[in-house]
């Protein structure tokens, strides 16, 4: 089976989330599956850096070329396309923060491409399926809707919900796609062009990410207006948990981190708690060590947070945080760090050798979200023994075994969870998590457990394989 998969990013080449830790991933699992995937990429700077060699391939519109080659890993088609992603910055923002005013066209433009390939119009064989992931890439359903002849099946996979890609009608006109098509029945979204909307309303199939997120989707909370759609498309979603890449993510091998360890050497983890105390300036000590590594927004439940760091250091805890967003958020938790010198370090940017360290060294990661479609900072803290402290949402209710009574006893806990996201609920499970690591047999039992679950992509391949296969079958 070939597959073309159209994503915004892909690690290691551009990174901004989760999505590109995925899109870098599934094709090497998928491929001992014996599913080829060539995955198309816009042809940001960084992306045709890293291509290397690649030859053209086809012409998909003035001023845009599809280069064919290898890099990160992956089997690539990029569209290289300068004056659509030749720029500095973000993927998605100009540097001084917002939007580019011409994403729809950016990413219609990939999509498109997206669909050519996948019809065997651009220089490659004709693919047996596209994926297409988030909203992005979620106009290529549509094009294959719209495209004469044999048809290729398409799979949609939501990464995160809120992200939607909807523009005003106006720019209908310009995405090449025939009237008939700015129809509710169609890429309309109440009155606006709704890119991620077409795409779960053309594909054959719609995943998301975690079994949970995906009956969140279906109900008015959770489904951020697309939850009624998501109703008349039951049967045809799925969620499957994301993997970790244990090439990227394991303590055993990973050249990031000051000592190397496993779930027997335990100990060796001081040498990456001490690396962290010196990153962030926090005190040595053998007191609680939380740590946050997230964008920081709202979703991420990043002002609740603040809100609780006075209650974490008064229980003895200490934070380090590396997280981007909001710049109010940004100014709230440098403001905490002033506040309480020592106990709490903030890095504000990204930084992924740093965030590997966080996970070898900390106790305990954070991740207070309000709504979590997966979640893989959770996922990274178990696989490192670093004890996941969540809110019972989405891929996080899905992935974490909260340490009451009876899991405890049974030695199956891995974590904490809580709810709702509020201040006193976090405040509790800090409180909570604080109490059970001054037990430190009932805390390495929990690392322990957590180190032991199978979170690589393995199984999740299956589940991705046995989705298409079903699909091409009809
Ligand atoms: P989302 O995609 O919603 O941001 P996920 O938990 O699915 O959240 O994935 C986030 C990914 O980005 C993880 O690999 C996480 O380690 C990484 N990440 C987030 N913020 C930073 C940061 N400031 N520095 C380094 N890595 C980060």
């Amino acid at each position: 089976m070939r597959v073309i998969a159209v994503a915004s990013e892909a690690y290691p080449l551009v990174k901004t989330g989760g999505l590109a830790d995925v899109t870098g991933a599934l094709p090497a699992a998928l491929a001992a599956e014996g599913i080829a995937v060539t995955t198309l990429l816009p042809g940001y700077p960084a992306i045709l850096a890293a291509l290397g060699d690649a030859r053209a391939i086809a012409t998909p519109g003035p001023g845009q070329r599809i280069l064919a080659g290898r890099a990160g890993g992956l089997d690539l088609a990029v569209l290289d396309a300068p004056p659509l992603f030749d720029r500095p910055g973000n993927p998605y923002t100009a540097p001084g923060g917002g939007d580019w005013p011409d994403n729809a066209a950016r990413f219609a433009a990939l999509a498109r491409a997206g669909a050519m390939l996948a019809r065997g119009e651009a220089g490659l064989a004709r693919f047996d399926l596209l994926h297409a992931h988030d909203w992005q890439a979620a106009l290529a359903p549509a094009y294959l809707a719209f495209a004469s002849g044999r048809r290729v099946p398409s799979v949609l996979t939501v990464h995160n919900m809120a992200f939607q890609g909807q523009f005003p009608p106006e720019t209908f006109p310009s995405l090449g796609l025939p009237p008939e098509a700015f129809t509710v029945e169609g890429i309309e979204y109440y009155g606006n062009v709704g890119f991620l909307k077409a795409g779960m309303h053309f594909a054959d199939r719609i995943t998301t990410v975690s079994p949970t997120y995906a009956t969140e989707i279906a109900t008015p909370e959770g489904g951020m207006g697309l939850d009624g759609l998501i109703r008349a498309r039951a049967g045809r979603v799925a969620g499957i948990v994301n993997g970790i890449d244990e090439t990227v993510w394991s303590p055993t091998t990973d050249a990031a981190l000051p000592a190397r360890y496993d779930a027997a050497t335990l100990d060796l983890r001081a040498a990456n708690r001490a690396a962290i105390e010196v990153a962030f300036g926090l005190t040595a000590d053998a007191s609680p060590l939380f740590a946050v590594v997230t964008r920081l927004t709202w979703q991420k439940g990043m002002d609740v947070l603040a809100e609780a760091v006075p209650a974490l250091v008064a229980a003895g805890g200490r934070l380090a945080l590396l997280g981007s967003g909001d710049a109010a958020l940004e100014g709230a938790f440098l403001a905490a760090a002033q506040a309480h010198p020592g106990r709490v370090g903030v890095r504000i940017g990204f930084d992924e050798t740093l965030s590997h360290i966080m996970f070898g060294g900390a106790d305990a990661i954070l991740v207070p979200s309000r709504f979590e479609p997966c979640g893989l900072t959770q996922l990274y803290g178990l696989r490192y023994g670093c004890v996941p402290v969540v809110a019972r949402v989405g891929g996080l209710a899905d992935t974490v075994i909260d340490a009451n009574a009876a899991a405890l006893e049974a030695g199956v806990a891995t974590g904490l969870a809580f709810a709702p996201v509020t201040t006193p609920a976090l405040t509790a499970a800090i409180m909570r998590a604080a109490a059970l690591h001054g037990d430190a047999v009932a805390w390495a039992g929990m690392q322990r457990a957590g180190m032991r679950a199978d979170l690589s992509w393995r199984r999740r391949a299956g589940a991705y394989a046995a989705l298409f296969r079903g699909v091409i079958d009809g």
